[in-house]
């Protein structure tokens, strides 16, 4: 039975994601097999991640009858530009409060954002949701329901979504009658690895799941490792699932910080050319490229064996490229 059945689910996205096989960056890199999870073609408003966890939350919404949903994030953020699209799906107001103030010419997530409809509301400095209960208490004064999903839409509903991914994964392997030891991929506000971890723990614990901390999250009360523990025990009880956690079996790579969030450097600007160029896919500035990055470092550094079989978990992102243009122009090798 599916570990997340107790559970409604609204369905947004394409599913399941095709997985392909990265031979060339494989040849280059000299380390183990690479495998890709498409999830950048998860289908809603441009595909990523956030539509996973979306399509538990939008269902929560609707059973609690809400009218509106409120979030947050970075001017670029994807979950932000997801939840415009999934609220517009249903029929839902969408306000996002965003970190940052109005740029004269809005481009990438933002685009994407107000052509959904949704709200934008500018918080300066506050751009992992500090705002959003004041928001909350303003719309219900108007009359509205709103429902508030957390940044990143990392709660253990949220998670969920990627509880159940494993499932899909598995059930690809399955078929393909293929193997993985490790999945890797950018983690930010944690849900994507909680999720994965109980997903993993169900379906094949022994697979190793690793994620590459892609923001140093300054000022936060609770260390990151410790918040995503605490996550992945609370999808395991809302699920259910009969598991425990323990701070060991969570698995956070935090070399790759760079110059902090969203700050592209060489260590991103080649992982996207090498991948756009050897495979012919995108990565993005500011979460894959920088994972991607992190884990052809891990490989040249013998983190895996040449038995082993690395799947890479593209989360999306791609729309931020196009703001980033200046940061991104190739460097003419
Ligand atoms: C949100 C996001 C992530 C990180 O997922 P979390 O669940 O927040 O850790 C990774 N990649 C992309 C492109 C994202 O938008």
């Amino acid at each position: 039975m599916n570990i997340a059945s107790r559970l409604s689910r609204r369905r947004l996205g394409f599913f399941p994601t095709p997985i392909v096989e990265l031979n060339r960056l494989a040849a280059l890199a000299k380390g183990p097999k690479l495998l890709m999870k498409r999830d950048d073609q998860t289908g809603l408003g441009l595909g990523g991640n956030k539509t996973r966890k979306l399509e538990f939350l939008m269902a929560d919404a609707l059973s609690r009858g809400a009218d509106t949903v409120i979030t947050a994030g970075a001017e670029q953020s994807n979950h932000c530009r997801q939840t415009a699209a999934a609220a517009a799906a249903c029929s839902l107001e969408c306000h996002l409060v965003l970190g940052g103030s109005p740029p004269s010419q809005p481009g990438g997530n933002l685009l994407l954002d107000l052509l959904f409809g949704a709200h934008i509301h500018w918080a300066g400095d506050h751009r992992k949701g500090e705002d959003c209960l004041l928001l909350v208490e303003q719309l219900k004064s108007n009359g509205r329901n709103p429902y508030m999903i957390p940044y990143g839409g990392s709660c253990a509903i949220g998670a969920a979504g990627f509880a159940t991914a494993v499932e899909e994964v598995c059930n690809q392997l399955h078929s393909a009658a293929a193997e993985i030891t490790h999945v890797v991929f950018a983690s930010s506000s944690g849900g994507t690895q909680a999720g994965l971890m109980t997903g993993c723990r169900r379906y094949c614990p022994e697979i190793q799941v690793i994620g590459i901390d892609i923001d140093k999250g300054a000022g936060e009360e609770t260390p990151f490792d410790e918040h995503i523990l605490d996550l992945a025990n609370q999808t395991t009880a809302l699920l259910g699932a009969g598991q425990h956690f323990s701070q060991k079996d969570v698995v956070l790579c935090s070399d790759y910080l760079g110059d902090g969030y969203g700050v592209v450097g060489q260590l991103e600007r080649r992982a996207i050319s090498l991948t756009a160029r050897l495979e012919g896919i995108l990565l993005d500035p500011v979460y894959t490229g920088r994972a991607m990055g992190g884990l052809l470092d891990l490989i040249g550094k013998g983190y895996f064996t040449a038995d082993d079989t690395v799947l890479f978990w593209h989360t999306g992102g791609t729309p931020a490229l196009f703001a980033y243009a200046d940061k991104l122009q190739p460097d003419g090798e």
